[in-house]
């Protein structure tokens, strides 16, 4: 999202450079903000690493997935001055969402759903976009300047900027990282045509530890510093709006939407205080539900629980997709009713992933009735496929238990 603030008559070149930069701090601590810095368009050319390579690296090996707008907007997120030609200085903000408790501690529970840490509070762009515009209307105020602001949304590179705005680094997991809040920040963007005084660039602190990448459930990094999307549990349950590949879905395991674990053991977490912003808390519907409440949300009642975080926005049957496969990783019987209810769903992502977690729960007698019945009047190739692979795989299972006695 991006918002433009036009210049007011009078101030233009009443306050020193350092004067400005005082106030900014003074600004972003009264606003909420957790930690800024202030960069130049032009540092992308000035880093050890150009973020544009990366960027055209990621994309032209397919890692982006089906995020069709990165490459669409490739030129524009390649560089700020192609956002806006004016641009001269990138007050970068980050406000921390870290968790009171450890966010890896439901991957135990399996009969309860994994919601990324992120997405259980008030949707950030909500309370993140009112501080920036505030932010952004003292600044236009105090300098004369033109402002846009940009949280998350925008074709811009934030992650990259707010390292070389000195916030933090970009870990080996690609996300920033600052030893003062871990890996626990939410990033926004003032861009503006006043020249500011600029921050110094972090330093890179991972050194030897490889935490991130050898926790990652599917193999995600090709490398450090690298992410194959396509791979990532986050973009899985999120962005991906096709079916989950074959895969990819045992390792999901009750990760319904997001993934955590390699933000979680970053250890430079351990510096990092809970949030202050307490919108950004789980509420009672968000704190890791049963998976048998979230199994029976039909479209309204998915809105009503979800309304205000950025778990409504994938809307319900990505939702209920993740959901189903969730229970299949269970592995329990005692969800085969509430699975086969949406045997019938009128999405083919719903019943597709319904007959691939029936397949995980149910006998193999079981599945065969239920193949027989809707295998035959099933018009959707995908959820064919499901069928027909949930049938030679009990079949198989049945084969290898005759071959054991
Ligand atoms: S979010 Fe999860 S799946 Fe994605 S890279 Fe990190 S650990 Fe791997
Ligand atoms: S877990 Fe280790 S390697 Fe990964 S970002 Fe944190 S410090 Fe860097």
């Amino acid at each position: 999202m991006t918002t433009t603030l036009h210049k007011p008559d009078a101030t233009t070149g009443t306050r020193s450079t350092q004067d400005i930069h005082a106030q900014i701090a003074q600004w972003t601590a009264e606003l909420g903000f957790d930690a800024f810095g202030i960069t130049t368009p032009d540092i992308f050319h000035a880093l050890q690493y150009h973020p544009a390579t990366a960027l055209d690296r990621f994309i032209e090996r397919g890692r982006h997935g089906d995020m069709d707008w990165m490459e669409t907007h490739r030129a524009r997120r390649r560089d700020p001055h192609a956002l806006w030609p004016q641009v001269r200085s990138v007050v970068m903000l980050a406000t921390s969402y870290a968790p009171d408790e450890d966010p890896l501690a439901i991957l135990d529970e399996p009969d309860r759903a994994a919601l990324s840490v992120y997405a259980r509070g008030k949707d950030y762009h909500d309370i993140i976009k009112g501080r920036l515009k505030q932010l952004a209307q003292r600044l236009a105020s105090a300098t004369g300047s033109d402002v846009k602001v940009f949280v998350d949304t925008a074709p811009l590179m934030e992650k990259p900027l707010a390292a070389a705005a000195g916030i933090g680094w970009q870990g080996k997991h690609t996300n920033l990282v600052s030893t003062s809040h871990g890996s626990w920040l939410f990033l926004g963007a003032i861009l503006t045509t006043a020249e500011l005084p600029l921050s110094a660039q972090h330093a890179d602190r991972c050194g030897t530890c490889t935490r991130c990448l050898d926790i990652c459930p599917t193999r995600a990094f090709p490398r450090p510093y690298e992410l194959d999307a396509r791979r990532c549990i986050a973009y899985l349950t999120i962005e991906h709006k096709g079916h989950i590949p074959h895969d990819m879905r045992e390792a999901i395991g009750n990760r319904v939407f997001g993934c955590d674990d390699c933000l979680a053991v970053c250890p430079w977490n351990k510096f990092a205080a809970a949030a202050r912003e307490t919108r950004f808390a789980a509420r009672a519907e968000t704190a890791n539900p049963p998976l048998c409440d979230l199994l029976t949300l039909d479209d309204a009642s998915f809105r009503q629980r979800f309304a205000g975080t950025p778990i409504k926005r994938t809307g319900r049957d990505r939702f209920m997709r993740n959901v189903l496969i969730a229970a299949g990783n269970t592995g329990n019987p005692h969800y085969e009713p509430l699975v086969v209810a949406h045997l019938n769903a009128a999405s083919p992502l719903v019943r597709a992933m319904a007959v691939w977690a029936l397949a995980k729960i149910a006998s193999r007698n079981a599945v065969a009735a239920y193949a027989d019945a809707h295998l035959p009047l099933e018009t959707d190739a995908d959820v064919k496929a499901e069928w027909q692979r949930a049938r030679a795989i009990t079949a198989t299972i049945s084969a290898t238990h005759k071959e054991a006695r």
